[in-house]
Parts: C-alpha cells; sequence; structure tokens
C-alpha cells in the first residue's frame, strides 16, 4: 500500500483537484494528500489554451507552476503519469500501475470526456446545423452538435 491509511486521496490534478487541495490545506494542514494523476501535475488555466496556438504560446509557457513546486507549496504527494484503473470501496483503494493506493476520503476529480454525436467537416454540415438550429428558434432540437 502506497500512501497511509488515513489520508485524502485525490484522483485528478485539473483545476477541480488543486483547487480542492488548496481549500482543504487552509483547513488542515498536517492530513496527507496523495493526488493521482494521468498527466503530468502541473497547474495550468485550461481556457487558456482557447487561444495559445493564435497567440503563439507553448505548452510550457501556460503552465503556471510545475507539479513539483504546488507539490513543495501545498504539501502534496503528486503520483503524475499514473492511471487510476479501479476502485476497492470495501478495502478503501484504487488501483494505479504502481500498486493499491488507500484512502480515508477518496475525491474524483476527473473533468468530463466530449461526446461527439458526429462530427461537422464541411460547410453543408454547417448549414444543416444553421438550420436545424433557426427552425428550433434557438432551443434544443434533439440534434446534438459540437465544434472542435
Ligand atoms: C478551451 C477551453 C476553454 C474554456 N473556457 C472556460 C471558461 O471561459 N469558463 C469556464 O468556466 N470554463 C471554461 N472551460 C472549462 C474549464 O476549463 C473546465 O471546466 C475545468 O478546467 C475542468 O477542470 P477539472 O479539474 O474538473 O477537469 P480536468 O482539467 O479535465 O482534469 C481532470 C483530471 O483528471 C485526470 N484523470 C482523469 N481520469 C483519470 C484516471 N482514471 N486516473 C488518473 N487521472 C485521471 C486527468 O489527467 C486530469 O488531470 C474551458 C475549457 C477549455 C478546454
Amino acid at each position: 500500500m502506497i500512501a497511509p491509511a488515513q489520508s485524502l486521496v485525490i484522483v485528478g490534478s485539473g483545476l477541480a483537484a488543486w483547487t480542492l487541495v488548496r481549500e482543504f490545506r487552509k483547513l488542515d494542514a498536517q492530513t496527507p494528500i496523495t493526488l493521482i494523476t494521468r498527466d503530468n501535475g502541473d497547474f495550468y488555466s485550461k481556457p487558456m489554451l482557447s487561444n495559445a496556438l493564435s497567440s503563439g504560446k507553448t505548452a510550457a509557457q501556460l503552465v503556471s507552476a510545475t507539479s513539483a513546486a504546488m507539490a513543495h507549496q501545498l504539501g502534496v504527494t503528486v503520483m503524475a503519469k499514473t492511471d487510476v484503473t479501479a476502485i476497492d470501496p470495501v478495502a478503501c483503494s484504487v488501483t494505479t500501475a504502481l500498486g493499491p493506493v488507500t484512502y480515508s476520503r477518496l475525491v474524483l476529480a476527473l473533468g468530463a470526456d466530449p461526446v461527439v454525436t458526429f462530427r461537422h467537416k464541411r460547410a453543408s454540415d454547417f448549414r444543416h446545423i444553421e438550420t436545424s438550429w433557426r427552425g428550433s428558434g434557438g432551443h434544443h432540437s434533439g440534434v446534438d452538435f459540437a465544434f472542435i
């Protein structure tokens, strides 16, 4: 078992996870926190991705604090590049490639995955969407669409 039994384990290292760590630490500086994430754990503002390319920013320039700096500042153990593949609520542990990690409290801050119902690549696709959208008076018409 990697983490001590009395610990907060957070899966994810996005805004939700790091904000929870910050706020938790304001109240409790002692409880061990282990953050398990499939990415590298660096702190960055996801909305900045919108204009990163157009403003010529590199991925490294988007990072406002590295995983190591966040871990040091907030007293957290970060298990980066580590997928959680299963949860055992009876044993209070999560499964990772590095072995099971026990928790007394578990938070899943996994974000969301987009569901793409169909892809639009051509102007004719957009005309179809526009017609559907206007026909519904701007309300949901039963046709789901996403521009990515
Ligand atoms: C381009 C863009 C623009 C945006 N603009 C805005 C805006 O203007 N205003 C606004 O409010 N919101 C905006 N958002 C949305 C906002 O950025 C997100 O809602 C927010 O960042 C989500 O944070 P999160 O921590 O919930 O999830 P995420 O940042 O997605 O983090 C999820 C974490 O979970 C980890 N993870 C998932 N599954 C596992 C697993 N099995 N094992 C281990 N780790 C796992 C991932 O590695 C990741 O670290 C925007 C998003 C984008 C992409």
